[in-house]
């Protein structure tokens, strides 16, 4: 399995940059996300570590190889697109087995040319290999498609064209997985057991995996590390819950879970903690950013509400309850404190006043 390297990665298409200064170093085995709004760069990115794009500058190294120079069908990287891309016109086995086949004939035949062996692979007398057939057979059982091989992949549902897909990248051995949204066709419920079983897949294989997402609760729940994309730059790299608890930016803050920003001015500080002027209020934060305006951010979840007469906290405002609402398992207060309107998640236990 290899480790993947991208140094000083930019990108141009006519004239316009839309990949500036792109630096990732994802480790052997690791489950990496590409997270960031539509637009930013995560799947131009993705081609070009695949070989479809050629960088405009900066270097890529898939293990120990610098592989600017090889062809995507030589760089040992398996693709999984949103649109699944499969063939229509062959069934769920032929799919599967299409790029082995490829392979094989390419590497045994004298014959170089894909028309013959595209026309060969269609005819009905294409007969597999023995072992190109136990492979087929072995990752379609893996991927619970055992039964499903005969059909074609038009009669099949959205996430059983996934698995296709997932098979299909799975069975070429690839030393590193490339997923380009492929759960986003999916609807929630399935999306949800999809994420588990790419999750299982990649921990059975420990194949080096990154998979590029907008949804920031898909990358936050499947990957070892997450690197936040804008506007064609890489704002922050880090464990979900480094993501999470120590955001760099309010756009990290803001785009990777819920979260309420306030302006302040630090007037002190104590080692890591500072007290923040936020209004009329001060409040103890943990800090370390050298300069003095700054923004705080409290998560929905860190919010208690007590009633005025036990004001012991250290971090206390005075704020007007405007709505609740329900939400299962949380109840999410709408509040208005001074010129803000913040957000207070709390656990609901049955029988609790909704306030
Ligand atoms: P994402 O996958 O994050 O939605 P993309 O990598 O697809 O973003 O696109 C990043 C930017 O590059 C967008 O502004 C897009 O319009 C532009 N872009 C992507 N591919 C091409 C192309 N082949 N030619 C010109 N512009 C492109
Ligand atoms: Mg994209």
């Amino acid at each position: 399995m290899g480790a993947v390297v991208v140094e000083q990665l930019v990108k141009d298409f006519s004239g316009v940059t839309v990949l500036q200064n792109i630096n990732l170093d994802i480790e052997e085995g690791e489950f990496f996300a590409l997270l960031g709004p539509s637009g930013c760069g995560k799947t131009t990115t993705m081609r070009c570590i695949a070989g479809f794009e050629q960088p405009t500058d900066g270097i890529i190294k898939i293990g120990d190889e610098t592989v600017n120079d090889i062809a995507p069908n030589n760089r040992n990287c398996g693709m999984v697109f949103q649109s699944y891309a499969l063939f229509p016109h062959m069934n769920v086995f032929d799919n599967v087995a299409y790029s082995l086949n490829v392979s094989r004939l390419k590497s045994s035949n004298p014959l170089k040319k894909m028309g013959i062996y595209t026309r060969m692979l269609n005819s009905k007398l294409a007969k597999y290999p023995k072992d190109i057939e136990e492979k087929v057979n072995d990752i379609l059982e893996y991927v619970e498609l055992e039964d499903h091989a005969k059909k074609l992949t038009s009669e099949l549902s959205g996430g059983q064209q996934q698995r296709v897909a997932l098979a299909r990248a799975l069975v070429m051995e690839p030393e590193v997985l490339l997923m380009d949204e492929p759960l986003s066709n999916l609807d929630q419920k399935l999306r949800h057991s999809m994420r588990n079983t790419i999750r299982q897949i990649q921990q059975d294989l420990k194949i080096t995996t990154i998979f590029v997402t907008h949804d920031q609760e898909e990358a936050m729940s499947m990957a070892d590390r997450v690197a936040v994309m804008k506007d064609g730059e890489i704002l922050q790299i880090g464990t979900p819950t480094d993501l999470y608890s120590h955001p760099q930016s309010p756009f990290i803050a803001d785009f990777v879970g819920k979260s309420n920003i306030l302006d302040g001015k630090i007037i002190s500080r104590d080692n890591g903690d500072a007290v923040v002027q936020i209004g009329e209020q001060s409040v103890k934060s943990f800090s370390n950013i050298e300069k003095e305006d700054v923004q705080v951010v409290i998560r929905p979840e860190s919010i208690d509400l007590v009633d005025e007469n036990s004001r012991n906290y250290d971090n206390y405002f005075e704020g007007t309850i405007q709505f609740a609402t329900y939400l299962g398992s949380t109840v999410r207060y709408d509040i208005k404190v001074g010129k803000y309107q913040l957000i207070a998640d709390t656990v609901y236990e049955s029988g609790d006043n909704i306030l």
